[in-house]
């Protein structure tokens, strides 16, 4: 590679979690081009990828130098705050008073630092990441399922797929290249189901769409599993010879969705649509479910995902060519936070704080002699363990909370009463950045180096190819250097981001002789070069398979699963609708999500004049019905309101939202538009298993503004 000369760098791009491989120039101004030769994209860029370009280089806005309460500071003084304000907390109130808040956006590399660091030396388990409000409900679903956190399949069988079900998932928007990738690969006979109570730019795919009364998606898929079971679509040997729990299953699902007719009712669909839905998954083997965050952030987010494999199980469609449940990961290093631990109820490399030896095999490869006490606080739980002044050191590294957690006018006054606040951001002002006492300039996209994975399990580099502005550092530099101040440094002693991601694959293989599945062996002995040189690999890669590897493309296709008896669990899913339910006095069932051009709270994106274009300011999608039931105009404002929180946003006249529902994006940023943050609505109702909030249904009162 030559990153110095005209030729582009190999890289990845740090949006969605499609993971698309980008082609970049040491010039940073120079126009970006898709990778060909990545796996995931095959060239294609979508819109936010194509601009990367223009958010690079830019000093203006960067936070540049340390800066301690106010003012700017020298390193070595900002790693000794921090150091001191960890030490002084452990001290007085016990490891548990300090947490680390990540981030998808970190490199897995920086996470694996963090991890260690916080459950392995400082001794607490309160890690978690902002990958907690995209896909832990996913990732819940498919521990409970197949036994390990498992994506079985890969995005070739979104292609493949002869019926391809998209459900709670705007792909068209949110991951856009992949949508591209089943766009293109429209072929006759081929089907597209969407469930989503809005018809959505996805929407255009389908054959059919399923526009669902928001919450209900367990019952249409225990009414599939109940239907299947009636009408002879189960694949029995499958279920007999790999499975569990079944019949608990199916009477649960029975007794949720007796009948087309009850699934048709609950649901708000039409008797028709929903059983030639049934009929199409019954007719076609080869048959993916994709699912976003219309399941996942939920307070049956989990339930709704098992409700999705349930059906998978029952039909033995999972691992194979074109068929399989596919959870779409939101974001850029979602999956490899989760390798590394990044969750709080994970300790490390995929394992769990009571996976069998677990502890101690983590503490044996660290050094430590022991680990944290875990589990440690889930997201929202976190925060309020600050507001509450349990947590009283608090490190948030590349993410902005305070405008994408749940009610975040209570997580900016958990962040203002909270002793010591550390950010380390590229950024110089975000509403967090503004909450800090302590802030670290870390490197920005095109800046750091290191590997992502994607939503396909594929580990991808990003690569450096500018030089690192003023006083910013990479982020695994950053958290090494106050290791060493806290007297750790003989197990931080790291040179490069090679000699982390040697340490992460080797400690995924220690004493692990194929009962866990993520094992990275065949990367544990990478060298420099060979690191520089990786190309995309889908783990797991085991011994000998070296960086040429193909990796593993489909998990499972032997029907052999990683629970204690390698066989699948189906779980009996009964109805929970959602928590936050309409009243009188707050009318309108809200809910949330992306646009197409933005990314997370604009911190980035928002300094790309063509990524404005689309939607240039906060809004609210309203059926026509309601604008004249609520007196409002199209193109005037709109105020939502929940007790004392609101939200202002331009009226956009929308007959693909269902009445009584209104649609607001998540992005918009105090900097950018006080009144327009999604989060100032939304409570923090959580999942009782994955701890996501319910970002996909609010409720408000909706006034002309
Ligand atoms: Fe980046 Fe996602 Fe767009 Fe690909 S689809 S270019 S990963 S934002």
């Amino acid at each position: 590679l030559n990153t110095t000369g005209p030729d582009p760098v190999h890289t990845t791009c740090p949006y969605c979690g499609v993971g698309c491989g980008v082609m970049a120039y040491s010039d940073g101004g120079t126009p970006v081009a898709g990778d060909k030769d990545h796996p995931a994209n095959k060239g294609r860029l979508c819109v936010k990828g194509a601009s990367l370009h223009e958010t690079t280089g830019q000093e203006d806005g960067r936070l540049l130098f340390p800066i301690v309460r106010g003012r700017r500071s020298e390193w070595e003084q900002a790693l000794d705050e921090v150091a001191y304000a960890i030490q002084d907390s452990v001290k007085t109130h016990g490891p548990q008073s300090v947490a680390f808040y990540l981030s998808g956006q970190l490199l897995t590399e920086d996470y694996y630092v963090a991890n260690k660091l916080a459950k392995g030396f400082i001794r607490t388990p309160h890690v978690d990441t902002n990958s907690r409000l995209c896909m832990s409900s996913a990732v819940a679903a498919h521990k409970r399922a197949f036994g390990a956190d498992v994506v079985p399949g890969c995005y070739e069988d979104l292609e493949l797929a002869d019926l391809l079900v998209l459900a709670g998932s705007n792909a068209a928007w949110a991951h856009p290249v992949l949508y591209q990738r089943m766009k293109a690969s429209a072929r006759d006979g081929r089907r597209v189901v969407v469930i989503d109570p809005r018809r959505t730019a996805t929407s255009e795919l389908a054959d059919l769409h399923l526009a669902l009364r928001p919450g209900t998606d367990t019952v249409l898929f225990n009414g599939l599993l109940s239907w299947l079971a009636d009408q002879g679509g189960l694949d029995q040997a499958y279920i007999d010879a790999h499975c569990q729990g079944f019949d608990n299953a199916l009477a649960s699902a029975r007794a949720a969705a007796p009948s087309v007719e009850s699934v048709a009712e609950q649901c708000d669909l039409a008797p028709e649509d929903v059983e030639t839905f049934y009929a199409w998954f019954a007719q076609t083997p080869r048959t993916v479910t994709g699912f976003s965050q219309g399941i996942n952030q939920s307070i049956a987010g989990t339930d709704k995902g098992n409700a999705i494999i349930n059906s998978h199980l029952a039909t033995g469609r999972v691992g194979k060519p074109g068929a399989g449940p596919f959870s779409l990961t939101g974001q850029p290093n979602a999956m490899g936070g989760r390798e590394v631990g990044g969750l709080a109820n994970t300790l490390a490399a995929h394992m769990d704080y009571d996976s069998p030896g677990a502890r101690s095999r983590v503490a044996d490869f660290w050094g430590t002699g022991a680990v944290a006490d875990g589990p440690g606080y889930k997201a929202v739980d976190m925060f309020e363990a600050v507001h509450r002044g349990d947590i009283r050191v608090i490190w948030i590294m590349g993410t902005n909370p305070a405008v994408s957690l749940p009610d975040s006018a209570r997580v900016r006054e958990a962040l203002a009463r909270c002793p010591t606040v550390i950010v380390s951001d590229c950024v110089a002002h975000t509403d967090t950045t503004d909450l800090a006492d302590i802030l670290l300039p870390a490197a920005g996209w095109g800046e750091k180096d290191g590997t992502v994975t994607n939503s396909e399990r594929r580990i991808s580099r990003q690569r450096c190819f500018l030089p690192l502005p003023a006083e910013v550092k990479p982020d695994w530099w950053i958290m090494s250097s106050v290791a060493g101040k806290l007297g750790f440094g003989e197990a931080f002693n790291y040179k490069r981001p090679a000699d982390i991601f040697r340490e992460h694959a080797a400690l995924s293989a220690h004493e692990n002789n194929g009962e866990r599945l993520f094992n990275l062996a065949g990367l544990a002995n990478l060298s420099d070069a060979g690191y520089e040189a990786l190309i995309p690999v889908q783990w797991p890669v085991m011994e000998g398979a070296g960086v040429e590897a193909e990796g593993s493309t489909r998990l499972f296709s032997d029907g052999r699963f990683v629970t204690d008896n390698q066989r699948a669990r189906f779980v009996a899913i009964n109805t929970r609708l959602p928590a936050q339910q309409t009243s009188d006095d707050y009318p309108m069932v809200v809910n949330t999500g992306r646009i197409r051009d933005q990314w997370h709270t604009m911190t980035r994106t928002a300094n790309t004049p063509r990524l404005l274009t689309h939607r240039s300011e906060p809004y609210v999608d309203v059926h026509p019905d309601d604008m004249v039931a609520h007196q409002l105009k199209e193109g005037h404002l709109a105020r939502l309101s929940l007790g004392d929180g609101g939200y202002v946003g331009r009226v956009r006249k929308s007959p693909e939202q269902r009445r009584g529902e209104v649609f607001i994006p998540i992005h918009w940023n105090r900097q950018f538009a006080s009144s327009g943050v999604a989060t100032l609505l939304t409570e923090s109702v959580t999942d009782p298993v994955s701890g996501q909030p319910e970002a996909k249904h609010g409720r408000a009162d909706i006034t002309p503004f």
